[in-house]
């Protein structure tokens, strides 16, 4: 004999049931098979919704029973095409009653927890009902059964305890004589002693298939769903989930009991008993393996078996200095809930007993509020405690392994890598058997609390990133590009799986969570909404992501004013923007100071140099010991530019507009050409050396002419360009003489910075530096004489690109 249970949506469609009834038929050829069935998908919550409406008085009632009425007379169609008249006025006949009951309600404006489950009773009589009548129209041996004549139960109302004494011997002897090979049972659904219809709670069809599979001591019951077993945790959360092959009776009971909603609570308890193992199986699906549920569940595999959780929480906090000490508190205030019905979900005291904190379904929250109140109206009059704190929006989350005891430190990297993300921990727990370690969250960091625990617990080799690059243009689509061109290396290589979440330009932008398609995306993000720096920031906070980092390939002073909002939100920060680390001091470090508090990268080591490790050079020489005693630097790609093509032939007018119409110089050469530029850059060297230092304390040597210094637009300083050529020419003229080289130095020295134009010797490592290469040298105390030096390409999108995607993959790395 065999017992087989199919859920809700293994029986929500004609299509789903043609399945069922397959499987039914290929068992029924060597065994009696036992099949218990939910409501077809959705229909408890309607009937429930009609109930409701039918008691608030709202007509709308006779629209959802209409809409009960279509989904079971469609699906009889479908299933018997031509045979279904039969099938048709039965269940017309059951939904007349259905109907009726409706009417009541809505005359009475009463539902009882009695009425509800005679209400929603009518789901699994007119599933089971059909699927039977439909199997005996095809021909096969198969018959109904109402299960509330074979389990008892006492009267608690929408979730009845059984009495297995009368139910064991009711389902044995009715099963000793039953002919038929096939037996069709509503799941979900029972009768009191007093002969009242009762329910076994929601999701209570599991636990119907257990009573009978135990009755009857089968050797297995296959428990038939929508996904390929008991997953590693909730699939619908975590695309990466997966099901796990064996588990234990206690493991798979506490992850029921947490939240993993594949297997209703009570179903374990009948078989374990009798150690009959529970086989998960996706009717969807029928060749996948599964999972079984048994005593013979590997216990060497990883000590952690599966995550899962309970949303909708309330988090009780009983606190007050007159409960040290005394006992009996606990005792009243568990003794204040249970008589109110309420049940427990989670319970942690510190052991100065100073508070106790208990989670609750949100729904009781109230009720609970008002009994706990006053019950100890005394004390807290006396000021003894405090009125109970009740804070809801919150969610469960729970490690769960049988073998977790046994290896140290599950809950330090639980807890450590919920903190890296940012998510805070408001109440945690550890059962005794440390079968179970859960923690209380906010219920809108469970999605990445899962992810972020899946990823440790069960994916240890891959990281996810989760990027969002602002700024589009000619940088940032190189960088998509080499990100799209990399993705599969960096997923072999480095175990960095590296997802662009969000795009935007100046104009518009696109999201997609699951990675947007990098074959695509311009077409997509022509499409894409309506750009905005704010609306960027919120969506990718809402998103709330691990490992979320916000890529900033603009020149925008209001980009960079909201990486603070960013770090805030642990969101790592990559920019080859420059404004952030070289306005003001206080800014760089309130940033720096955030980065380290929120544990958020914030890199921009293409601040200086481009793609050039000089920030990371830097960086490791200081963590590693060192100190920085001097730094000299050409660190323009355009003055070099400039003064590598201007001589004694050309113009100085003629090379600065060449570097322009090159893309060398800004839009506006004026902040090249006054060295600006390579004074931010100097800077930040000089704050990342460990200087507290500010753009004005850097000592700027103009080389332009009084009247380009003064020149209000760009066209009036070109004309000063052309007006000024001897003066120009004059510098040239002094370098040749002296046999040097022009070059834009930027120096570093005794916490002391300056920027300038200076005549370099033959014999300087900057004399020969080509087109636009930048040099840096670094004098420490371990390079006194011969400096570190890093030298090459010092501008361009390609190499500012790889610089970005350096910087991320840095991230990645860590
Ligand atoms: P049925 O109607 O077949 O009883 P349920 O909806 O009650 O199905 O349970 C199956 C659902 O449980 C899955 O679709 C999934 O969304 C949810 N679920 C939550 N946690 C888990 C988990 N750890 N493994 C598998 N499914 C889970
Ligand atoms: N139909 C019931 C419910 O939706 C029981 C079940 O499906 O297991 O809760
Ligand atoms: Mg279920």
């Amino acid at each position: 004999m065999k017992v087989l249970k199919f859920g809700g949506t293994s029986v929500g469609s004609s299509k789903n049931i043609n399945s069922v009834i397959h499987i039914l038929d290929n068992y029924s050829k060597e065994d009696t098979v036992i099949c218990v069935v939910s409501a077809v998908g959705g229909i408890t919550d309607k009937l429930l919704l009609a109930g409701t409406q039918a008691q608030n008085k709202d007509t709308n009632f006779l629209n959802t029973f209409n809409t009960i009425k279509e989904i079971h007379l469609d699906i009889i169609n479908e299933l018997n095409p031509n045979k279904s008249k039969d099938i048709l006025v039965d269940v017309n006949e059951q939904l007349k009653t259905l109907k009726s009951l409706l009417d009541g309600i809505y005359l009475i404006n009463e539902l009882s927890p009695k009425t509800s489950d005679k209400l929603v009773s009518f789901g699994e009589s007119l599933s089971s009902f059909i699927i039977a009548k439909t199997m005996k129209n095809r021909g096969l041996s198969a018959r109904q059964k109402n299960s509330q004549h074979l389990i008892i139960t006492n009267s608690n109302f929408t979730k009845a305890e059984v009495d297995f004494n009368i139910t064991n011997s009711n389902i044995k002897g009715y099963f000793k004589s039953a002919s038929q090979q096939i037996t069709i049972l509503p799941g979900f659904v029972a009768n009191s002693n007093l002969g009242e219809q009762t329910t076994l709670g929601r999701g209570g069809s599991d636990f119907t298939a257990a009573i009978v599979a135990a009755a009857l001591n089968v050797k297995q019951l296959e428990i038939w769903t929508d996904v390929s077993g008991m997953f590693t945790t909730n699939p619908k959360l975590v695309r990466q989930a997966y099901p796990i092959e064996k588990i234990s009776y206690q493991e798979a009971m506490e992850l029921s009991h947490f939240g993993a909603k594949v297997l209703y609570p009570p179903t374990v308890q009948p078989v374990l008993d009798l150690n009959i193992p529970i086989h998960i199986k996706n009717t969807l699906q029928p060749e996948a393996v599964g999972t079984v549920i048994s005593n013979n569940a590997s216990n060497a595999t990883r000590p952690v078996k599966g995550i899962s959780n309970i949303s909708n929480v309330a988090l009780l906090t009983l606190q007050g200095s007159g409960m040290v000490g005394i006992p009996g508190f606990s005792k009243r205030l568990f003794e204040t809930l249970s008589q109110e019905k309420i049940n427990i979900i989670l319970i942690t005291q510190a052991s100065s007993e100073h508070s106790i904190c208990l989670g609750i379904d949100e729904s009781d929250s109230h009720a609970a509020k008002i009994a706990i109140d006053s019950a100890f109206e005394n004390e807290i009059a006396l000021k003894k405690i405090d009125p109970i704190i009740v804070e809801t929006g919150l969610s469960i989350i729970a490690l769960v392994g049988d073998n977790m005891k046994n290896h140290q430190g599950i809950s330090g990297k639980m807890f450590s890598s919920l903190g890296k993300n940012n998510i805070n921990i408001r109440a945690i727990a550890q059962g005794a058997s440390e079968k179970n370690i859960s923690a209380v969250i906010a219920s809108n960091d469970v999605k990445k609390a899962l992810n972020t625990l899946h990823e440790q617990f069960f994916e240890t080799q891959t990281k996810q990133l989760n990027v969002f690059i602002t700024g589009v243009g000619n940088v940032g689509e190189r960088l998509v590009e080499q990100i799209k061109q990399q993705k599969n290396y960096l997923k072999e290589n480095l175990k960095i799986n590296l997802r662009i979440i969000g795009l935007s330009n100046s104009k518009t932008m696109i999201f997609n969570d699951q990675g947007i398609d990098l074959k695509t995306w311009k077409e997509k993000l022509a499409e894409g909404e309506k750009a905005s720096l704010h609306g960027f920031f919120e969506k990718i906070k809402a998103l709330n992501l691990r490992n979320s980092i916000f890529v900033d390939v603009t020149a925008n002073k209001d980009v960079a004013n909201l990486y603070e909002n960013y770090l805030r939100q642990s969101i790592g920060v990559v920019a080859c923007n420059k404004i952030a680390c070289s306005n003001h001091y206080q800014n760089y470090s309130l940033l720096k100071r955030l980065s380290l508090k929120y544990n958020a990268p914030f890199l921009f080591e293409t601040n200086v140099g481009a793609g050039l490790p000089i920030i990371d050079t830097l960086n490791n020489l200081i963590a590693s010991g060192d100190k920085i005693t001097s730094i000299q630097a050409v660190l323009s790609g355009s003055l070099n530019f400039v003064f590598n093509n201007f001589n004694e032939t050309t113009k100085f007018h003629d090379v600065v507009k060449q570097a322009q119409a090159e893309g060398y110089t800004e839009p506006d050469p004026r902040i090249d050409l006054s060295g600006v530029d390579v004074a931010r850059k100097i800077l930040i060297l000089a704050r990342e050396s460990g200087v507290k230092i500010n753009l004005e304390d850097i000592e700027n040597k103009p080389f332009l002419s009084e009247a380009g210094l003064k020149s209000n637009t760009v066209d009036d300083f070109y004309k000063t360009l052309i007006e000024d050529e001897a003066h120009y020419q004059g510098l040239f003229a002094s370098a040749k003489t002296n046999n040097c080289q022009l070059k834009y130095v930027a120096e570093f020295d005794s916490g002391k910075a300056s920027v300038g134009l200076q005549e370099i010797p033959v014999a300087h490592p900057f004399y020969n530096l080509k087109g636009s290469d930048n040099i840096v040298m670094f004098y420490t105390e371990r390079y006194p004489e011969q400096p570190m030096i890093i030298k090459g390409a010092g501008a361009g999108a390609d190499v500012t690109a790889s610089g970005l995607f350096a910087d991320i993959i840095r991230i990645g790395n860590n």
